[in-house]
């Protein structure tokens, strides 16, 4: 037999994240001490009363039947009351608020809801995969938003032609940003909104790391500018917030309808989130602000560690104000941000995406993940003082 995929699957580019992967695996295969500063995933537990109360939701024989699509109301309550209390937004629990098996899974599918055969729909480059995939998968065609140093890695709203505009459906935007660390300020969504009336567009805005900021900044909700909720939703998951990315839970909350069409298109695909879980994530909404800040304290601590050590190699970095990454712009002397990676791999054993990994615009650069501890982070710029001076 002749097996074939479909036109739209073998359109997608290779995972470059699963390339990473293989080579990360064939070194630790030799034995070589990798420090892995690739991925985006907490290495800090999931605090430990949150994991108490799985323990205890799992054991009753109510939460092991089918979860109700549209999640438990006692959750959806809880995310009202959390964003109420956390950005001073209203959301109609019952109409405004949509569980999702983490976020990843609703920007995967908020496509299929909008659009039809060749809308477009506008993604940030560098960006975070799944918007620019999930897409093509819904036989939509990305439209590039650069992400430049010079604009703040923000998207120039007055610089995209009205001809694309008129063809847009949705529009991804996600701050505090991966893989950029940038951050976004009200005049900005105050832009989004004016723009997104003027064309009709559904703004979805990626909030995953709205809670992993440093120093006293608190990264604002899309929702509270005026006007948000007419032509928006806001993307948030439970997976950086409070290191529980293997759980799989996460929301959507905004626009009635958007929030509606989106509910429609999971009712044929999945069964909601098992029960137990989502009795953990009310617990962790209700009472999780100070691991939060826990966990804040320990991100902050190793980002200074790291830029301070990269700076010490005259290598200039800046310090983000939220999200556990750092994007540096790659070495003069090296050629290409996946070269550049690869160096790093052969010869100091650290693991970094390569820029490019997320898109043309990612090119340049390299980002850096504070996911293992600060001693682990000493030695990697240990190590690059050791095998990478020359690259300097
Ligand atoms: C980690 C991450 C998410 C969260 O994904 P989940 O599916 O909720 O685990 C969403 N968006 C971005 C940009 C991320 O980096």
């Amino acid at each position: 037999m002749n097996i074939t995929v479909s036109k739209k699957l073998e359109s997608l580019p290779p995972y470059l994240f699963a390339q990473i992967d293989a080579a990360k695996r064939k070194a630790r295969l030799e034995g070589r001490n990798i420090i892995d500063l690739g991925v985006g995933d907490p290495d800090i537990p999931t605090p430990a009363f949150i994991i108490e109360k799985l323990y205890e939701a799992a054991r009753d024989p109510k939460n092991h039947r089918y979860a109700l699509d549209q999640g438990m109301p006692e959750l959806r309550d809880a995310i009202a009351e959390w964003y109420k209390k956390r950005f001073n937004v209203d959301l109609n629990p019952d109409r405004e608020v949509l569980p999702l098996i983490g976020s990843k899974e609703g920007i995967a599918h908020i496509p299929v809801a909008f659009l039809d055969r060749g809308d477009s729909v506008l993604v940030p480059d560098p960006g975070y995969p799944p918007y620019r995939n999930a897409t093509i998968l819904a036989d939509g065609k990305p439209q590039a938003m650069p992400l430049k140093n010079s604009g703040g890695f923000l998207p120039d709203i007055d610089g995209i032609s009205p001809k694309i505009a008129e063809k847009t459906k949705l529009m991804f935007l996600n701050y505090p940003n991966n893989p950029t660390s940038a951050t976004a300020d009200r005049p900005f969504y105050e832009k989004v909104v004016g723009f997104a009336k003027q064309y009709n567009i559904i703004v979805c805005h990626d909030a995953a790391y709205s809670e992993v900021a440093f120093d006293g900044y608190r990264p604002m909700s899309f929702l509270e500018v005026s006007g948000a909720k007419e032509v928006g939703v806001e993307f948030h998951s439970l997976s950086k917030t409070f290191n529980m990315t293997g759980w799989r839970i996460g929301w959507v909350c905004g626009n009635e309808q958007a929030v509606a069409a989106l509910a429609k298109v999971k009712s044929n695909i999945d069964s909601g989130i098992f029960q137990a879980i989502q009795v953990a994530g009310i617990a962790a909404l209700k009472d999780g602000a100070s691991a939060v800040e826990d966990n804040n304290k320990v991100y902050a601590e190793r980002i200074q560690v790291f830029t301070d050590g990269l700076k010490n190699l005259g290598w200039k970095v800046d310090k983000p104000k939220a999200t556990f990454y750092v994007w540096a712009k790659i070495p003069k002397k090296a050629k290409s941000s996946l070269e550049f990676s690869q160096i790093l791999l052969e010869r100091a054993n650290i693991v970094a995406t390569p820029g490019i990994g997320f898109g043309k615009y990612g090119e340049g650069y390299v980002r850096f993940a504070m996911t293992v501890n600060k001693e682990m982070l000493k030695e990697a710029v240990d190590r690059m003082k050791v095998y990478l001076i020359d690259q300097f």
